[in-house]
Parts: C-alpha cells; structure tokens; sequence
C-alpha cells in the first residue's frame, strides 16, 4: 500500500493555516509541512493529519517572524547595523511621507523643466558641512566606489598600509579599489606610515591619496599615521573616508560636546584641512536613513555627477526627503532632536529612573550601570555610560529567546540578560516591562 494515501491535501493543510498570510504563501508553508510528513512515513513513522497542520502552523509563525518588522533595541548599540543602524523620527518620516506621492525629485518647478535629484540634499549637506558641493548616493560603500571609478580609473591610487580595512559585511578598500580599476599603492607599514613614505610613491600616475577612517578598530602602541593636512600637501586630491558621518568635530547642534565622542573626525575639519573629497555614510552618526555623500570640491563632485555609475548608484526619492530634513535640522543647530543625538544624549539620571521604573514591574529585576556604544562600525574602544534593566535567570539564553518572540533584543553579560535602555524609546518602555514579566515567568 502506498503509505502517502494517509497524508492530508496541500490545501486542506493551507485551509487550517490563520488568514493573515497570502494564501500563496500558506500553500507553500503546506506544501513544505506534506513533504516533510512524507519523508516520516517513508521512514515508516506515523503521521497524523493534526501533526501535519500543527507543523505547517509553526512554519507560518516562523516565515511571519522572519518578515521585516519593528524590533525594540536593548541591546545598547546605538548603531546596531543588523538592527537597522540611526532610528529616524518624526521630522523625517514626515518629510518622507510627504515626498512619497509625486515630488519634484528631478523637476525644477520654477522652470518647469527636467531638473537633478542632486540639487537637494547633496547641496544642503555641503553647506551645512562648508563644502562646495554634495552629491548622495545609495550607501557610503557606493560613495567609495563613485569616487575611485570616476576619479582614478586606470591610475594609482595611495592607501597607507594600515587603512587597507574590512568594513564589514564584506566591504574591503582593496576589493573596491578593484572593481573600479584602480591601481592600489601599499604606503608605509601596518602601524606607521609617514609622509615621506607617500611622497616617495608619487607619480605622474597618482590619481589621489585615499585616507579611510578606521572606524571599526583602534590601534594603540607604536602607531603613528599622517594627517589630512599633511597629505593634502603632496599635491593630488586628498580623498577621505570618515565613515561615520559626525558633521563637525565641535558639535554646535548640542550643548555640550559628548566625552565619548573621543577623536571621531569630522567632516568639516576634515575638509578644514584641505581634503578634496570627504564620503560618510547617512545612516551612522549622522543619524538619518540609508545613503552614502560626498562632499568636497565642485569640479570633483561635478565629475562624480556625470559619471554613468552616479546613476546605478542614486538614492530614492524617499531617503533624499529624509536626508535633506536632516540636513536642514543640521543647518538650524536642531540636530538635538534626530532620535540618535537624543538617545546618545540622554542624561544618565533620566535613564536610571526609566530603568528603576520598569525594574520596579517585573520580578526579580533590578537596575544597573551599563555601557552602551556607538556602534555600527564607529567610536570603536569608546562606551558611553548608560543604565539597563538585569534579570539572573538559570537560562539566560532563554529569556533572552522569549524577548526575542516579543521582537526585543537584548544582551546577556556574565549570564544575567541585560536590556540596555539609552536604545530603547521611552514610549517603548511599558512594553519593555511587560515583554520582561513574561520572558522571565517559569
Ligand atoms: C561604515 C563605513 C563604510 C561603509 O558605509 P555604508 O554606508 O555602510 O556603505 C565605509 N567606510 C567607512 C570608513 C565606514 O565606517
């Protein structure tokens, strides 16, 4: 006998699975839970029709767990890259929301003719940053590329040989270089690289000096590099990756100038000190969404427009909107309020009540000095004091799974989870204590 005739039908499986999914996709999570119950029987177990549907029933709150959604973050970091780096607020969403429908993006109204997506924020950011010109593309790896294939395709480009970085996530300046035909010349030593060692390197060849940020790892002991100032001495266009987008050294848009803010460069004095070109990523310090710009010389960045990757590279019309709110917010001094500053800025006795309050709810818990970071691949070494909620459980890693079933993600420490709460919006912090009464039940 065909052991198969016993399984229950794709569809009637689908028919059972709860209708908030696509019947598209409750067939394909039957048709996976009907196969899977066929290998049992081909092993000559037994299958009933319930463990079929209960099977597919698991399947579909797994798929609908792995669908993109708002997740709480305890964790700390204030740019948490698998967490979607700068949370964005009001201000931008709205002027998202705003460019969402139909909008001028490449339209001159006055004219009433064809216009450039570039004219926007890019020039915004320059102003705000002292640049003569800004370009936005789609990411800061994207702003790295554009700069090196339109720059120095086919000539030699210098790299000390302790900026030669891994990113993360796969982006590696050796790499890039590459792609874009770049020939790649290895300055000085891992730990020490000198201005004589660039300008003995000089050619007629030389497209540009390259300096890249060490953004994800600090180097202590017996280091020394060469400043922008230095290299913007040796004559071709001094190019800086600063990575984390921190506008300004100063930081006019707050108070006070955060300790842990440490040697983070900036823009700005970046470009102070003769840089040519300076690309940061939008969605870091900066504080906005998704996008990588340059900002720098007009004739550089005019060449950077009219090059066909500038196209294959360009930013939507929604992380524009978003980009030139912040920009405007950077102009005003009002960068206090983007979500980023604000969490990185919270007083430390604000965040111990917010902590003691939610301790307070939930049994066993108790709050406690933390260190958040910046995260994201920036201010590595640097911890920025903070207050979190703690709770000993005999399985950390428990507790910390059923927060994670109520989209929390917190972080385990010494075997006590610990949910950091600089990360977390205050608005959020009910919700925080409620999901901490449930992880932690028995
Ligand atoms: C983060 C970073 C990048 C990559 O930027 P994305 O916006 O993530 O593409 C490149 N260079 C430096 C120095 C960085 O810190």
């Amino acid at each position: 006998m065909d052991p198969r005739r016993g399984l229950p039908s794709v569809e009637r499986v689908a028919a059972a699975l709860d209708d908030d999914l696509p019947h598209a996709v409750r067939v394909h999570v039957a048709r996976e839970s009907v196969g899977a119950a066929r290998e049992l029987l081909e092993f000559g177990r037994d299958v009933h029709d319930e463990d079929v549907i209960s099977d597919a029933r698991e399947r579909a709150i797994a798929l609908q767990r792995r669908l993109l959604t708002k997740v709480v973050n305890a964790t700390g970091v204030l740019l948490h890259t698998n967490l979607g780096r700068a949370p964005l607020g009001d201000d931008t969403l709205d002027a998202m929301r705003n460019a969402a429908g139909y909008t001028n993006v490449e339209y001159r109204l006055a004219e009433g003719v064809r216009g450039s997506r570039h004219e926007h924020a890019g020039g915004l950011f320059a102003l705000a940053c002292g640049a003569e010109a800004g370009i936005v593309v789609n990411n800061n790896a994207a702003a790295v590329l554009l700069v090196l294939a339109t720059l120095a395709r086919g000539r030699d480009v210098l790299v000390s040989r302790g900026e030669l970085v891994e990113i993360g996530g796969g982006f590696r300046v050796p790499e890039i270089m590459a792609e874009t035909g770049a020939r790649l010349v290895e300055i000085g030593t891992t730990n020490r690289t000198r201005l004589g060692d660039y300008q003995r390197a000089l050619t007629d060849a030389t497209a540009l000096v390259l300096k890249v940020h060490a953004s994800n790892y600090r180097m202590i002991g017996f280091v020394s590099s060469t400043s922008v100032q230095e290299l913007a001495t040796l004559g071709p266009p001094v190019v800086v990756d600063v990575g984390s987008g921190l506008l300004d050294e100063r930081t006019p848009w707050l108070p006070h100038r955060p300790e842990w803010l440490g040697d983070e460069p900036g823009v700005r004095q970046c470009l102070e000190s003769g840089a040519a070109l300076v690309s940061f990523s939008g969605d870091k310090l900066l504080g906005g969404p998704q996008a990588g710009i340059i900002v720098g010389r007009r004739a550089l960045v005019d060449r950077l427009k009219a090059h066909p990757l500038a196209r294959a590279l360009r930013a939507d019309k929604l992380a524009l909107a978003g980009l030139q709110s912040i920009a405007l917010a950077y102009l005003a001094h009002d960068a206090s309020r983007l979500p980023l500053w604000k969490m990185a800025t919270t007083p430390l006795a604000d965040l111990r009540a917010r902590a003691e309050r939610i301790a307070a709810e939930v049994p066993g818990a108790k709050a406690v000095d933390t260190e958040a970071v910046a995260g994201g691949g920036s201010l590595p070494g640097l911890d920025i004091p903070s207050c979190g909620v703690e709770v000993e459980a005999v399985r950390p890693e428990r507790v910390a799974a059923r927060l994670r079933e109520q989209r929390i993600v917190a972080r385990i420490e010494q075997g006590r989870v610990v949910c950091d709460v600089r990360t977390v919006e205050p608005s959020d912090d009910d919700f925080l204590a409620t999901a901490l009464r449930v992880a932690t039940e028995p």
